[in-house]
């Protein structure tokens, strides 16, 4: 399967950040299972994307601003995009998410992508963005230093790659992750796990025994 016209959506950078087998069960194998906390997110973003402009002061506000890469082949919607001055000298992308702060990059990667977009499409330099939790209503700054545009990067080309070989990856080892994946029931990452290691163990099996023939 070629993937060379395939845009990813930004929203789905998350999901292979988080776990590549969860991304391709989503958007290769196209299973979905809703639950709260995503039930949750999707409410929030539909309430944030639906404002209009507006101006205050030197700053301008645009809500559920549509973004595209040709160059990365993603596409998205950015919730927030505060311009600074008149002519515009400072952009700046913010992302509202349901939780809290993560320790991970996975909302950080989406950020950087959108702004990726931005930096593209208005021929821009974007430095800094935030994220804004509903959970702690807290504002976090995020950097759009070197370190996380090359995490994002390599998130686009592993989604990429995922989406062109049409191959959903193992589960991944992080338990913890699994607890709060909304697709567990549907991946069975427990029964994979095992198959897996006895298949392992069949194949270690078997490839002793061909090289004991071999030598007698
Ligand atoms: S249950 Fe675990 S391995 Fe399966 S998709 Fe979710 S995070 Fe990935």
């Amino acid at each position: 399967m070629d993937d060379s016209d395939q845009l990813i959506r930004i929203s789905a950078l998350q999901h292979y950040a988080y776990c590549p087998r969860q991304f391709a069960l989503i958007h290769v194998e196209q299973v979905w299972a809703e639950n709260y906390f995503t039930a949750q997110g999707n409410l929030l973003h539909e309430r944030v994307d639906g404002g209009e402009p507006e101006q205050r002061g030197n700053v301008r506000y645009e809500r559920g601003v549509s973004v595209k890469s040709e160059r990365l082949r993603l596409t998205g919607k950015l919730d927030l995009l505060e311009i600074e001055g008149k002519p515009p000298t400072h952009y700046f992308p913010v992302e509202y998410k349901r939780g809290k702060p993560k320790i991970e990059d996975w909302d950080k990667i989406q950020l950087c992508a959108q702004a990726l977009c931005l930096e593209e499409m208005r021929n821009i330099t974007i430095d800094e963005g935030a994220m804004w939790y509903w959970k702690v209503r807290k504002r976090e700054p995020v950097l759009i230093d070197d370190a996380l545009r090359s995490v994002t990067l390599a998130a686009i080309e592993g989604a990429h790659n995922v989406l062109a070989s049409g191959i959903t990856p193992p589960p991944i080892e992080k338990k913890k992750r699994c607890k709060a994946c909304s697709l567990v029931d549907l991946c069975e990452p427990g029964t994979f796990r095992h198959d897996r290691s006895n298949t392992y163990i069949k194949e270690l099996f078997a490839a002793s025994t061909i090289s004991d023939s071999n030598e007698s």
